[in-house]
């Protein structure tokens, strides 16, 4: 069931997205060499709390904390800990906030210090992806169209793309249909309609394409050992432009 917003929804997902937004911009000058990233999880949840929002992924199917931060081969759901941050590293921060019960979820890929030039260009090609993909965002085209841009940008650049994780609606529900895949065949898939909202969240390794779960059952890491870099945005569909929550 895809749920179609309301103005008033809207508004309040604005305000989530907001909100997401302006942790990041919190987060960036503590994303140094040394720092713990528990600390840049209590850094987050304190500022999310701070604007009237509260954590989105805390306690989220048992999830531990208000981040969840992704260093080097980790693609997704690191647990923030007592690991500190080195010069070199790279660091994926998901955050999302939930504000007057509507949510807004956004991930950054950060560099922490000077980074490789191999790393460098994986964070680049990975934020460059979502946006390739965000061209098909509109009213009256086909899902898997935004899927297939992503991938098609990401293989042709030489690194791939994560399958067994995708995007995802989202609004009243952090996650909520429909499941927006990374890779697909273009002009395929559900019609995008003005007021859908959905996350979209390419993740991209820079070896093979295969992840496994570590045991702590939620840290997922690419099976080859390469890194892995996220970006992600919660778009809006309007009958123009893409709106985006999370990005000013
Ligand atoms: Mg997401």
């Amino acid at each position: 069931m895809i749920y179609i917003k309301s103005t008033s929804e809207i508004a309040k997902m604005r305000r989530s997205g907001r909100i997401v937004y302006d942790t990041f911009a919190h987060l960036k000058p503590l994303i140094q060499a040394g720092v713990t990233t528990k600390e840049l999880d209590t850094a987050a949840e304190e500022f999310i709390r701070s604007q009237g929002a509260i954590p989105s992924f805390l306690n989220y199917n048992g999830f531990p904390a208000s981040i969840c931060a992704s260093v080097n081969n980790v693609v997704i759901h690191g647990i923030p800990g007592g690991q500190r941050l080195k010069d070199g590293d790279i660091i994926s921060i998901d955050i999302g906030a939930v504000y007057d019960g509507y949510h807004g979820d956004a991930c950054r890929t950060f560099a922490v210090g000077e980074v490789s030039a191999q790393r460098k260009r994986l964070m680049e090609v990975t934020e460059q992806s979502f946006f390739k993909g965000l061209e098909f965002a509109r009213h009256g085209e086909r899902l898997f169209s935004i899927s297939a841009a992503i991938q098609e940008y990401v293989e042709s650049n030489g690194f791939s793309i994560v399958r067994n994780y995708c995007g995802h609606g989202i609004g009243r529900n952090l996650h909520e249909d429909p499941e927006v895949p990374n890779y697909g065949r273009a002009g395929h898939g559900i019609r995008l309609m003005k007021g859908m909202t959905i996350a979209v969240e390419p993740m991209v390794n820079a070896g093979g394409f295969a992840t496994k779960t570590l045991r702590d059952g939620w840290t997922v890491v690419t099976e080859d050992g390469s890194d892995a870099a996220h970006y992600e945005n919660t778009i809006l569909i309007t009958d123009g432009e893409p709106e985006l929550t999370t990005y000013y």
